[in-house]
């Protein structure tokens, strides 16, 4: 089959290269994102490959149906980028990788904890100036503080399962309660509670209508003072003028976020030489407790490999006419 790779990276090549086996699908790759502008690199493709920054908004899937794609196959677990209702309407299938490595994620989680609570990444210059002064640099212990997860799915049941590793004391919200989860000791409590309790709020839960802007300038006043928030999930579960004026006043201790409502125009890109145009990211570079990391959560050999296994797999399953185990449906 003849798939056009959109966003490709050098990465996504060997990795998707390295599985699709005796060439049976015919991977075109482009470096280019998908969106409305883009969709006439797709004619003669019944299949694209897309990431989390393609658009395919209702006048993507417009022009898609007109240039023959019958298969979106998005290469991570996250849809909120593509009209699903859109796509139904003109009968192009939607499918995903829903879980690849849950562990890659969670851990990545932790380590922002861990960097921004330690500041190893600031020691880690400062020694290689001769500097080994402590001064600044005293963090808390994890053990014994609440932690709070939103969303206790694939990723943030990993995450539970560290957390409690490290003696915390985990709390959790989701519209489903895990029991296997409450055996372990983790407690599922309101949003409210979960707010006002945790020294560490975790987001796990994907970005939809409920949950856009979660966190916004009233969930902010609720939280512990000096609360630390970790966002690995979606940017725009954050309103981030209002994680600023939150860091501004004290009230946010600490933001470590993997993703970003913006990103589009920035992550997956090497800008080292060119003025960045968005002033808020450039306003949360300006913290010293804010850490951003360029959405690398799931980036580790093991969940690459999955990836790709399973997003060829989508394409070998809708060649062959299969039930599409990985479809996205309403
Ligand atoms: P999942 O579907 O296994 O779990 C999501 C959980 O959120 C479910 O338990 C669901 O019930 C819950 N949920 C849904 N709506 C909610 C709401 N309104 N409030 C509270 N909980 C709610 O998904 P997952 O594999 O754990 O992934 C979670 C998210 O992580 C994805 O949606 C994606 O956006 C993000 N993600 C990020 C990266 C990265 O590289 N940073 C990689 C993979 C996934």
């Amino acid at each position: 089959m003849k798939i056009a790779v959109f966003s490709t990276k050098p990465y996504d090549r060997k990795f998707l290269d390295k599985f699709n086996m005796d060439n049976k699908h015919e991977l075109i790759y482009f470096e280019a994102p998908l969106n409305a502008n883009t969709t006439n690199l797709t004619l003669g493709f019944e299949a694209v490959c897309i990431f989390v920054n393609d658009k395919i908004d209702a006048v993507t899937i417009e022009k898609l149906s007109i240039t023959g794609v019958k298969l979106i196959d998005l290469r991570c677990a996250g849809f909120n980028n593509v009209d699903i209702e859109a796509a139904k309407n003109k009968n192009i299938k939607v499918t995903r990788v829903p879980a690849y490595s849950p562990q890659a994620v969670a851990e990545h989680a932790t380590a922002l904890i861990l960097t921004l609570n330690r500041k190893t990444h600031k020691v880690y210059n400062r020694v290689r100036e001769s500097n080994f002064s402590l001064e600044n640099l005293i963090g808390f212990n994890l053990y014994g503080k609440t932690v709070g997860v939103i969303g206790t799915g694939k990723i943030g049941t990993a995450f539970c399962h560290i957390m409690l590793g490290f003696g915390c004391k985990v709390l959790a919200y989701d519209v489903y309660e895990s029991e296997k989860l409450k055996d372990k000791g983790v407690k599922y409590k309101t949003l409210d509670e979960i707010l006002k309790n945790s020294d560490i709020i975790s987001l796990h839960c994907p970005l939809n209508s409920d949950t856009k802007h979660l966190f916004n300038r009233l969930a902010f006043t609720k939280i512990k003072k000096g609360a630390m928030l970790i966002n690995t999930s979606r940017g725009a579960l954050i309103e981030t003028c209002d994680a600023i004026d939150a860091l501004k006043n004290g009230q946010l201790g600490y933001l470590g976020i993997d993703v970003y409502e913006q990103e589009e125009n920035l992550f997956f890109k090497d800008l080292s030489e060119s003025i960045i145009q968005d002033d808020l990211i450039q306003r949360l570079l300006a913290f010293h407790n804010v850490l951003i990391t360029p959405h690398q959560g799931f980036f580790t050999k093991e969940a690459l490999d999955q990836i790709a296994i399973i997003t060829l797999k989508n394409f070998t399953d809708f060649e062959n006419g299969m039930p599409l185990e990985n479809e996205v449906k309403l």
